[in-house]
């Protein structure tokens, strides 16, 4: 059956036409034929009105933990990081993964106009796919890794799958570039958690400080533990971490320098605003990243540090850490556009034109340009 789409305004995400008034979109076997004013599409398939709406692309989530799911509510926030991390370690001793938790969480995403997530995991990649595959969502699933490996022969994940390194305070460095090599070899993204934490370039700069101390009590640090006397970002670099295949996810603790080594790597930088006030490690310099021109992206992070997978509500938290008078379409690019790019899914998401997912979502009436 082809099916045609109504809606009062649609925005594409294409530069090239961006804006569509009264349009349409033709649909067959969940691919767009074509995008058009209404008047051009309406006679050719089963039409469907959706109203006085704006839609746009479906929404792309560049960071999350389904398998986390089952942690929702359970875990010390507003206290730093720490404190949270602490609190993660114990509830996850206390039991497996829910399954039922995690479709749950899929839902809800699906249900906020998500079509897609780039999803982080460490133990239970067969539950995520499943859940993906059962409410009909996209997703690339990364691999962390974390300690350190002289080998790796990662096995396959079900699926469209990439790997990532869990952070350089944890993992290894031979054992990060490693992991980059194996991505940057097969054309695959790569991702890790950067200068989330207060504390992180204290420790790369000088190996001490209090968040030193905490992973060497945990034996996340080794003992005799060298620090190479850098920034976090510093680091990363130095060690060939970024490039356009990168997405690096947090960075909150970014100066000027870092912000300008980033923009200069070509890495796409997914800011996940509401994790970082809820933990409570502060709020990414959102202004200046954008300023500099760093392809960002958002991600919800998961259940364990936000109270929702709505993605909308994560364009809301970075709005309000950027100049009021920042375009729709660069808040919408970081939720879209970027996101397919940075993950290297532009084939299939990103825009509304001819040969995408016929995936949108409808923007809610508070994002509508001020
Ligand atoms: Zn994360």
């Amino acid at each position: 059956m082809t099916e045609a789409v109504r809606a009062r305004r649609i925005l594409t995400m294409d530069p090239g036409r961006p804006e569509i008034l009264d349009g349409g979109i033709l649909i067959r076997d969940g691919r767009i034929l074509a995008v058009g004013p209404w008047k051009d599409i309406a006679g050719h398939g089963v039409r469907r009105d959706l109203g006085a709406v704006t839609i746009v692309p479906g929404l792309i989530n560049a960071h999350t933990h389904l398998e986390l799911s089952h942690l929702a509510r359970r875990i010390t926030t507003g206290q730093g990081f720490m404190a949270w991390a602490d609190s993660l370690f114990a509830a996850m001793r206390e039991g497996p993964v829910d399954e039922s938790a995690v479709d749950l969480a899929v839902r809800d995403a699906r249900v906020s106009g998500t079509c897609c997530v780039a999803d982080v995991v460490a133990r239970e990649a067969g539950v995520v796919r499943r859940a993906l595959d059962r409410q009909g969502l996209g997703g690339i699933l990364l691999r962390e890794f974390s300690g350190r490996n002289r080998d790796f022969s990662p096995p396959s994940l079900p699926g469209h799958w990439s790997a990532a390194i869990h952070s350089l305070y944890s993992t290894d460095q031979g054992f990060a570039q490693c992991v980059k090599g194996w991505c940057l070899g097969r054309n695959l993204p790569f991702s890790l958690h950067l200068a989330e934490v207060p504390g992180e370039n204290e420790l790369f700069r000088s190996g001490r400080g209090e968040f030193a101390d905490f992973l060497l009590a945990r034996r996340i640090l080794p003992k005799g533990y060298e620090a190479p006397g850098l920034s976090a970002v510093e680091f990363a670099r130095d060690l060939g971490l970024l490039d356009n295949s990168t997405l690096v996810v947090h960075c909150v603790q970014v100066g000027g320098r870092d912000v300008e080594i980033l923009a200069e790597s070509g890495a796409s930088v997914c800011l996940c605003p509401r994790s970082n006030r809820l933990i409570g490690v502060g709020d990414p310099p959102a202004s200046a990243l954008h300023a500099a021109k760093i392809p960002l992206c958002l991600g919800t992070d998961s259940l364990a540090s936000v109270p929702s997978l709505d993605l909308w509500e994560e364009v809301r938290a970075v709005r309000r850490l950027l100049p009021p008078s920042s375009p729709l379409q660069d808040l919408l690019a970081m939720v879209t556009v970027n996101p397919a790019r940075a993950l290297g899914i532009l084939r299939d998401y990103g825009h509304l034109e001819t040969g995408k997912r016929a995936a949108w979502a409808v923007l809610p009436g508070d994002l509508e340009e001020r």
